[in-house]
């Protein structure tokens, strides 16, 4: 099938991954981006690409599947922790707990890095189209967040405060969530990521702006504000039809205690690739590669919700004693417990069928496989036929 055209729908990092592979695969991906640019949903903001789910360390993983770090990718390895009252635990670890990374259009982003190894693999990006459907025999679905699962909202700035990244738990903060602020060479990112009370967003910001300005005592210039939301609401099947491979936060496959996807995209885009042009079964390289973690994630969601206020002064109690990362990575391993715990979660966070449209004359991606699969109605969910693709 080489010089078959195989279609991408969006130029996160999960459609980059993918398009990377098929083209360094001697294929011919076509990447559609609604946007004129990469990156475009997101202000220049810092993000963590986590360290802490796997016992090899991340950069590992992406050199493993044969990604340059061409971007920026700074490890932080150490860091500050404030709990409702305010209380301050150090955070420390024996490998680095995420590599900051940044997100948008930037000549250093993680999105304009992928950009590069994909068109250097001999993808082709087509911006500023948005897809709703497409006539090719395998098309890969990499549109990005479909529900909200949780929601973030923040401020990009500049400031004189030293690097560092510190985090502050409180459900007046960031209700079932954590507030985080990230410097980097005089730029920073502030920000309260929520699992629940998403409309009350902008209140639960200001409230957290205020904290971190009290604790810490920076300076802040040249602000933007961002704001998005992710989705953990895993929806299988993965592929459908033989035609259609879902990734990213598309698929629901997100990290659902902290919403830390970008691992779960990038790999799952590769995968994907993978799967086309080896011919394997990608809902089975998902499961073997992804799936164990996922369950995990949401077993720790199940657990991190019991906390509340007093659980997250007892729990940052305990970490200051401990290497953080050691108990984190212990916490993402599958087991009996986890399975339960799991079972749980997927009842409070039911996972999603795709839905498909009704509609005879239309000829969407829902329409195309959802019809033949039988799934429920997009109309019933009151979702439009224009939507139904993202
Ligand atoms: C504020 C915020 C902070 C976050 N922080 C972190 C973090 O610290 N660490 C972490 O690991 N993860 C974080 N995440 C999650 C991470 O950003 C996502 O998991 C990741 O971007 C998902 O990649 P994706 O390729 O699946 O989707 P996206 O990055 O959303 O890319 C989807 C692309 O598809 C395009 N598109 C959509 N529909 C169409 C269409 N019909 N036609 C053409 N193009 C289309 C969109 O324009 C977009 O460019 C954060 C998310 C948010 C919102």
């Amino acid at each position: 099938m080489s010089d078959q055209e195989i279609h991408i729908i969006g130029a996160g990092p999960s459609g980059l991954a993918a398009a990377l592979y098929l083209g360094r695969a001697g294929l011919k991906p076509i990447v559609f981006e609604q946007a004129h640019e990469v990156g475009a949903r997101f202000q220049g903001d810092f993000q963590g690409l986590e360290n802490w789910s796997t016992e090899d360390d991340v950069t590992e993983m992406l050199a493993g599947v044969g990604l340059e770090t061409n971007f920026r990718c700074v490890p932080y390895d150490a860091g500050g922790a404030y709990g409702p009252s305010g209380e301050r635990v150090d955070l420390h670890t024996d490998r680095p707990l995420f590599y900051l990374v940044e997100r948008g259009s930037g000549p250093a982003s993680l999105d304009t890095g992928l950009k590069r190894q994909a068109l250097a693999a001999g993808a082709e990006i087509q911006f500023g189209v948005r897809m709703e459907r497409s006539a090719a025999d395998k098309v890969i679905v990499a549109t990005g967040p479909r529900t909200p699962s949780a929601a973030a909202q923040g401020l990009v700035f500049e400031t004189s405060h030293p690097d560092g990244f510190y985090a502050f738990l409180g459900n007046h903060l960031a209700p079932r969530g954590y507030a985080y602020l990230l410097v980097h060479e005089g730029r920073a990112t502030l920000a309260t990521c929520l699992f629940d009370q998403f409309d009350r967003a902008e209140e639960h910001f200001d409230r957290v702006l205020k904290t971190a300005l009290d604790t810490l005592n920076f300076n802040v210039h040249a602000a933007r504000s961002f704001g998005g939301y992710v989705d953990f609401g895993l929806r299988r099947p993965w592929t459908r039809n033989d035609r259609f491979y879902y990734v990213g936060e598309r698929a629901g496959l997100q990290d659902a205690l902290w919403g830390f996807g970008l691992r779960y995209a990038i790999r799952s885009g590769m995968l994907a690739g993978r799967a086309i042009a080896m011919d394997e079964d990608y809902d089975a390289l998902v499961e073997e590669h992804l799936a164990g973690r996922l369950k995990a994630s949401l077993a720790n969601r199940v657990l991190f919700d019991r906390l509340a206020n007093h659980g997250y002064s007892w729990a940052l109690r305990r970490l200051s004693s401990v290497d953080v990362g050691e108990v984190l990575r212990r916490h993402h391993r599958p087991s009996a417990a986890k399975n339960v715990l799991y079972d749980i979660g997927r009842r409070r966070y039911p996972t999603r069928q795709e839905p498909s449209c009704e509609r005879e004359d239309c000829r969407c991606l829902w329409c195309e496989h959802g019809r033949e699969e039988g799934t429920a109605s997009c109309h019933a969910e009151g979702l439009e036929t224009a939507d139904c693709v993202v």
